[in-house]
């Protein structure tokens, strides 16, 4: 069944992924931008598409796009060094800017679902994290912008789903990469891949030891879009359960480039969560859902991206 759906953060690294599958799958695509991370470029391939649609708008004001089936909250800076540098602006779209789309699919009787995160763990003490685990976030640190915006975002989707009965879902985004990753973002792929192409040192925080999880973004666009069709309301994690150290996944991405780079420490950020692995149990469960991307694989289909944004960096 053809559908109307709004996107916003469309411009985005996963925002524009989503964009396509709901476009392949015959829906319409209404997508919303402010392009305060996000780049056009991302879409440029849609540009004679006729059931797309971009507008250039801030959703932390109230605006109404019309009808509409279904609403997908993408908008959000996403990496640390974005949300630091665009602080208040962060906090502000994971409260006005969630309440505004909240509300657009109360008017229109829409489901929403609204991308919240893995930072709703904070440094966690449960391992891997299940989505019954309430989290150990500093509320007031430097990555509190974020995590305290996101944690808001879903105590907000609760409320319209309890109090306005609003179909909602929250999907818990564990560490994601692929093409259209920004590629000056500052996330832990996109620069080693930057680096390792570049031949420059790989600048690893801390001593490496800390662990993330990576997913590859097509693996993760599936499982959302499972999610935004079930009947399930509470959070669900997705991503893969598969754990690298930050020292490993830059041995990882030294050999999968052929780079002879060298690997340098520098200091950890404040609040760098030490581990961090998501138990799937309840998406394999729920959606039958697991991911079929391994490490390696993803940032081989990933190099040819990095290479070309390689030329327009400065
Ligand atoms: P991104 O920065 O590439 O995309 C975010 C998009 O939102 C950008 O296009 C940006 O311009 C837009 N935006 C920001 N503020 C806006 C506003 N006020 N109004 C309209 N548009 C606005 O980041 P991404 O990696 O694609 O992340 C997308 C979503 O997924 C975010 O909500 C992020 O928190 C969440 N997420 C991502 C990851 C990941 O690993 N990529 C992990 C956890 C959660
Ligand atoms: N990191 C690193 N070198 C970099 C960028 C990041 O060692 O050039 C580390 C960072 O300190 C963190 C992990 O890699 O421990 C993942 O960082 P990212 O910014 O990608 O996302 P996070 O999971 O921290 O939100």
């Amino acid at each position: 069944m053809s559908r109307m759906i709004l996107v916003t953060g469309a411009a985005g690294f996963l925002g524009s992924h989503l964009c396509d599958l709901l476009l392949a799958e015959g829906n319409s695509v209404i997508g919303v931008d402010n392009l305060s991370t996000g780049n056009v470029a991302n879409l440029s391939h849609l540009k004679s598409e006729s059931r797309f649609n971009l507008r250039e708008l801030d959703i932390c004001q109230p605006f109404d796009v019309g009808k509409v089936d279904f609403v997908f909250n993408f908008a959000s800076p996403a990496s640390p060094v974005d949300y630091t540098r665009l602080g208040v602006e962060t906090l502000l779209v994971g409260s006005a800017g969630t309440i505004n789309t909240l509300e657009i699919a109360r008017k229109y009787g829409a489901g929403y679902l609204h991308a919240s995160t893995s930072e709703c763990y904070g440094d966690p003490e449960v391992h891997p994290q299940v989505e019954s685990y309430w989290g150990n976030v500093n509320p007031i640190g430097p990555r509190s912008v974020y995590d305290e915006a996101k944690r808001f975002s879903e105590a907000t989707v609760m409320a319209y789903h309890r109090y306005h009965g609003v179909d909602t879902h929250l999907v818990r985004i564990f560490n994601t990469y692929g093409p259209r990753l920004q590629a000056n973002d500052g996330r832990v792929i996109s620069n080693l891949m930057v680096q390792a192409l570049r031949g420059e040192p790989l600048t690893i925080y801390g001593d490496g030891s800390q662990t993330r999880s990576f997913c590859y973004v097509s693996d993760l666009i599936e499982g959302i879009v499972l999610l935004s069709r079930s009947q399930e309301h509470l959070p669900v994690n997705i991503g893969n359960p598969v754990e690298w150290t930050i020292l490993e996944c830059a041995r990882e991405i030294l050999d999968v480039t052929g780079s002879k780079s060298e690997i340098i420490l520098k200091p950890l950020p404040q609040d760098d969560p030490t581990r961090r692995r998501p138990d799937i149990t309840k998406a394999r469960t729920l959606l039958g859902w697991e991911p079929k991307v391994k490490l390696r694989q993803g940032l081989e289909n990933s190099l040819e991206y990095f290479r070309s944004c390689i030329a327009s960096l400065v």
